[in-house]
C-alpha cells in the first residue's frame, strides 16, 4: 500500500483561469463604476446568448436565482407542482418549494440518469405547471419527448442546464429549447465566475418580468426612483464577476473541448472494464462531460462507500452521484424511484479540471481495477 500522504492531492475540479480573466477583472476593479458598472454585465449576457443561440440571456447572482426567477415570472405559485426527476441537486428543486409549490419526484432513466418522459408524463394532474429537464453531469434529457409532452398538456418544459455547457439535441444547445433554461457559474461548473448563473429564453415577454422581479420588481419604464411595482427579488451579478465571464465566454469552446478531451481519455483508460459505464451520449445528442461519472453493475460488488474509501486512500477528490432529492429529511421518501436510489450506491464522480495532465487522470482510473474481484 503507498502511504497516502506520499502523493499530491488530485482536486474533483478547479476553475481555468488565465490572464485573460485577470486582465477584464482588473479593469473592472479599476474602472467598471459608475456610468460603467453594467458594461461587463451586459457584454457578458450577450456573448453568452450568442453563444446558445437565444434571444435573450439575464445573468444572475446564482442558477438557484435563475430558476427561483423563471419560476416565479411563469406564475408558480402555491397549491402548482412542478415535476422534475428525483436525481437532481437540491438547488433545482428549492426554489419551487419557496414559491409555496410542490415538487414532484419522479424516477430517471438508467443510462442517462435523466428524467424518464414516460414517468414525467405520468405525474401530469390539473396542477402542473412545468417539467424542469435537468441534463445530468452534462448527458441530454430527451428533448424531443419532452417537448412533445410540453405541447401536448400545455406545459412548460423548462431545462436545468447548469451542468450542459457543451452539450446539445441535435443542432440546438442545451438550455436553448425549453421555455427557459438556467445555467450555473459556481466555481465547479465548466464556465466559471465564482458564483454566477444566466437565466435564457426566446420569451421576450418572459424575458421582461425576470429583468424587473431580478431587479426588486422595478419597472425599467417606471419614471420614479425606487418605486418598485411587484415584491421581487435581488437576484443579480455584479460587474466584476462578469468581467471574468466575458473572459470565460471568449474561451467557451476551449473549455468545453477541455472536459470532452478529459472524457475521452477516461473512456480509453477505463472504457474496455466490464461491468462498468460511463456518462452516455445519445444519438443525435452531444455531451458537454461536464463531469465524468462511472457506475458499476451490482455483480461487481463495487460500492459508493468502497469507491470512496480507496479514492481517499489516494488523496483523490472525487465525488458521490446526487442522492435521490426523496431520500432527504424535508422530502417524503419515495424507494419506488429504483434507478434514483440504485445508481448512486454503486457510482463514483471522476475528477475532471480542464487542465488535468494524463497522468493525474491515469493515477484516477488506476484506482479502479484493484477495486475489482476482491
Ligand atoms: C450547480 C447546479 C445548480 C446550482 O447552481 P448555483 O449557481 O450554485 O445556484 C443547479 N442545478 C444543477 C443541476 C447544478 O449542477
Amino acid at each position: 500500500m503507498t502511504a497516502p500522504d506520499s502523493k499530491l492531492p488530485i482536486a474533483y475540479t478547479r476553475p481555468s483561469i488565465t490572464d485573460l480573466e485577470v486582465e477584464y477583472a482588473t479593469d473592472a476593479a479599476r474602472n467598471g463604476w459608475g456610468p460603467r458598472c453594467y458594461d461587463y454585465i451586459h457584454r457578458f449576457e450577450e456573448g453568452f446568448a450568442s453563444h446558445l443561440g437565444v434571444s435573450r440571456a439575464i445573468a444572475t447572482s446564482s442558477c438557484t436565482g435563475a430558476m427561483h426567477l423563471g419560476l416565479s415570472a411563469l406564475g408558480i405559485d402555491a397549491g402548482d407542482e412542478v415535476i422534475l426527476a428525483d436525481t437532481n441537486w437540491i438547488a433545482t428543486a428549492a426554489p419551487i418549494v419557496h414559491l409555496g409549490a410542490t415538487p414532484v419526484l419522479v424516477d430517471i432513466l438508467p443510462d442517462t440518469w435523466c428524467i424518464d418522459p414516460a414517468l414525467a408524463e405520468a405525474a401530469i394532474t390539473p396542477r402542473t405547471k412545468a417539467i424542469i429537464a435537468t441534463h445530468l453531469y452534462g448527458s441530454m434529457c430527451d428533448m424531443h419527448a419532452l417537448l412533445a409532452i410540453g405541447e401536448r398538456h400545455g406545459i412548460a418544459i423548462i431545462e436545468d442546464a447548469a451542468e450542459a455547457i457543451g452539450s446539445a439535441w441535435g443542432d440546438k444547445r442545451a438550455g436553448a429549447m425549453g421555455t427557459f433554461g438556467t445555467f450555473s457559474f459556481h466555481g465547479t461548473k465548466t464556465v466559471t465566475t465564482g458564483e454566477g448563473g444566466m437565466f435564457v429564453t426566446h420569451d421576450a415577454a418572459l424575458a421582461a418580468k425576470v429583468d424587473q422581479l431580478a431587479n426588486h420588481g422595478r419597472d425599467p419604464n417606471e419614471p420614479r426612483q425606487f418605486f418598485p411595482t411587484v415584491t421581487g427579488y435581488k437576484f443579480k451579478i455584479a460587474n466584476v464577476q462578469a468581467a471574468i465571464g466575458c473572459a470565460q465566454v471568449e474561451r467557451i469552446d476551449e473549455l468545453i473541448a477541455g472536459k470532452r478531451r478529459i472524457m475521452a481519455r477516461y473512456q480509453a483508460l477505463l472504457g474496455d472494464l466490464d461491468g462498468m459505464s460511463l456518462n452516455a451520449e445519445p444519438e443525435g445528442s452531444t455531451n458537454g462531460f461536464w463531469m465524468p461519472t462511472a457506475v458499476f453493475s451490482p455483480e461487481t460488488g463495487i460500492t459508493r462507500e468502497r469507491l470512496m474509501e480507496a479514492f481517499r486512500a489516494e488523496a483523490i477528490d472525487a465525488r458521490v452521484f446526487f442522492w435521490p432529492l426523496s431520500s432527504l429529511p424535508m422530502f417524503p421518501d419515495n424507494p419506488g424511484n429504483v434507478n434514483a436510489y440504485d445508481v448512486p450506491g454503486r457510482a463514483i464522480n471522476l475528477p475532471s479540471y480542464h487542465d488535468m495532465s494524463e497522468d493525474d487522470q491515469a493515477r484516477v482510473a488506476g484506482v479502479i481495477p484493484k477495486l475489482r474481484n476482491r
